[in-house]
This record gives structure tokens, sequence and C-alpha cells, in this order.
């Protein structure tokens, strides 16, 4: 049992629920939620309070790559929404821009920002959620990724504060060595980008092409974006679709019948449904195809 009381100077919530704090609108209570706004240090000091007193401690940036199951997450969660950046090298003549963000700043509005500055993220136009989930994800759309644009990140421990290059991040696709790490006792303060530079006009007809492409070929709403990873050579999606499964539903989830890789919260879906879901689409492409899909997403909580 957590003793709270060293977190009393702090605002922590309880039995605060996480559907409020996903985008797939799903998951159960928190023991007890803090979300952090000011400061990196503020950050920091909340994650070393709870690794200093073994108390649980998960952070999340934009909560759009988990699945939090319905019966919540025992611990603390800590919401990371530190954000803003800094340019390196902005008025020199090289083509390159280094850019020091705050892993809670949100990709999107990330990308606008620096497209007015003519630094070009166009790719993370459509991509929900924050720099430290990118980070620990790998996250890529339209042909760009972290491991591309990445030099480094910030990296806190219980042991202390490191600097990871990106070759030591170990970086394949949607993945890296501390999505792979089991003990999640890491916290992504800061990443450094280096990013092209182009003119406003240019990058931002990118971003608008982006966001068209997503408009056509994805669906709106409540959802976790891509179930499944794509196996090599092929499209978990088009696995799925092949399968028939365009459309099957159980509970409140749904396999999307625009794509078949996102699975739908038709607004009364559980993490029990969607937990279901992937296990009978996993099962029905293992069987029809002999490929066992791996997911994406993250699940966090019991299922
Ligand atoms: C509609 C939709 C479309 C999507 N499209 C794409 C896409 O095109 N490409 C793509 O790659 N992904 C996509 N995703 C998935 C998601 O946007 C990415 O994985 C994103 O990087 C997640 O960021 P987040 O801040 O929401 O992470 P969260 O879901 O909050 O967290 C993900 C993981 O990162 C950890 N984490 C988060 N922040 C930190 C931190 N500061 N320090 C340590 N650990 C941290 C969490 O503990 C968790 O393990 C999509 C999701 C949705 C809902």
């Amino acid at each position: 049992v957590t003793d709270w009381g060293y977190f009393a100077d702090l605002p922590l919530l309880t039995d605060e629920p996480l559907a409020k704090y996903t985008a797939a609108r799903i998951g159960g209570p928190a023991e007890r939620l803090i979300v952090i706004r000011s400061t990196t240090a503020d950050l920091v000091d909340v994650m070393r309070r709870a690794w200093a007193h073994d108390a649980p401690v998960r952070v999340i940036g934009g909560g759009a790559n988990v699945l939090v199951s319905d019966a919540g997450v025992p611990g603390l969660v800590v919401v990371n929404h530190v954000a803003g950046f800094t340019v390196h090298n902005q008025t020199g003549t090289l083509d390159v821009a280094n850019v020091i963000v705050s892993a809670g700043t949100t990709l999107t509005v990330l990308v606008r920002r620096l497209a007015t500055l003519g630094i070009d993220f166009a790719w993370a136009a459509s991509v929900p959620g924050t720099i430290g989930g990118a980070v620990v994800n790998n996250a890529g759309a339209h042909g760009g990724d972290m491991a591309s644009d990445l030099i480094s990140a910030h990296v806190v421990t219980p042991g202390g504060e490191a600097i990871y290059p990106v070759d030591y991040l170990g970086y394949s696709y949607r993945t890296s060595r501390l999505k792979a790490r089991s003990d999640r006792r890491f916290l992504v303060t800061e990443a450094v980008l280096r990013l092209r530079r182009d003119s406003p006009e240019a990058i931002s007809a990118r971003i608008e092409a982006n966001i068209a492409q997503r408009k056509r070929t994805q669906p709106p709403g409540a959802s976790l974006g891509s179930i499944f990873k794509n196996p090599p050579g092929d499209y978990a999606g088009r696995l799925i679709e092949s399968c028939g499964l365009k459309g099957f539903a159980i509970g409140g989830a749904m396999i999307s019948p625009l794509h078949a890789n996102f699975f739908i919260n038709a607004g009364s879906a559980t993490a029990a449904d969607y937990a279901a879901l992937i296990a009978h689409a996993r099962a029905v492409v293992a069987e029809r195809t002999g490929i066992l899909l791996e997911t994406e997403i993250e699940m966090i909580g019991a299922f």
C-alpha cells in the first residue's frame, strides 16, 4: 500500500477516470493522478518522489497509444503537459535547424508553430500525442519518423539523468529500447530534433496534404490509431480486411469500415470490448493467414 503522505503538498486527484486523458476515451480510474503543466523540474520532482518511495508510477502524454483497462491503474499516473521549444541555428544560412522540445509538447501544435518559422516537421501534422510518446514509440507517418529526425533525448531515471543519442535508443519500426523496458522507470524530459528548413508556404502545403490524405484513408472520432504493427512486407489493415472483418464489432468497439487497422469507439466501448476485438482479429488473421499480428498500442492495467 502506497503512503501518499509523501505527496501531501501536491494536488493529486484520487480515483480519477483515465478516459478523460486517453485519445480513445477509455480507461478506468487512476488510484492517484496529477497533471503537470508547469516545469520540467516539477515533473522530475514528482517522478523522483515516486521512485524514492517505491510508489508505482506511470507517465503518459496524450494517451494516444495506450489502452487503459476498465479496472484502471494502481499507483500514480503523471500526465505530462510541460510544453515548449527553442530553436537553434535559426538565423544562419544552414539548411537545418536544431529544435529542443519539452516532452509534453503536442506534436500537432509543434508542427504548426515550426512551420511559421520555416522549419519542416510536416510528417507529424496528424499524429496525436506528445513528443515524449513519440520518442518512446518511434512515431512516424508520411515517410518520416522520429528515428530520422531525433538527435538525442534527455532521460531521467532513478539513477540520474542522461542524454541518449539516437543510436542508443535502438529504434526500429514503432519501437525503441525505451518501449521495450518493462520496468518503466524512466522519464523523457526533452528531445533534440534536427529538421530541414523550407519556406513556410511549402511546409504548410505539405501539412495540408498530409492531413487531407489522413481524412481520406482513416476514420474520424475516438480511436487508438493503428492497433497492430504492419508485419514485414504487408499491412495489418489489409490482412484484417482480407478476413472480412471490416465493420465487425464487439460491444461498443468496431473495426473501422474505412481502415481495418483502426478500431473505433462508437461511444460506449469499454477496454474489455477493445481487448476482445483485438484478440478476435489476431486469432482470425492467424488462423486464415498464418501471420501473428503484434500490437502497436500498449495495454496498461489489468486485462
Ligand atoms: C487517431 C490516431 C492516429 C495515430 N496515428 C499515428 C501515426 O500516424 N503514426 C504513429 O506513429 N502513431 C500514431 N498514433 C499513435 C500515437 O499518436 C503515437 O504513438 C504517439 O507518439 C503517442 O504519444 P502520446 O503522448 O499520446 O503517448 P502515450 O499514449 O501517452 O504514451 C505512450 C507510451 O509512452 C510513454 N510515455 C509518454 N510520455 C512519456 C515521457 N515523457 N517519458 C517516458 N515515457 C513516456 C507512456 O508511458 C507509454 O508507454 C495514432 C493515434 C491515434 C489515436
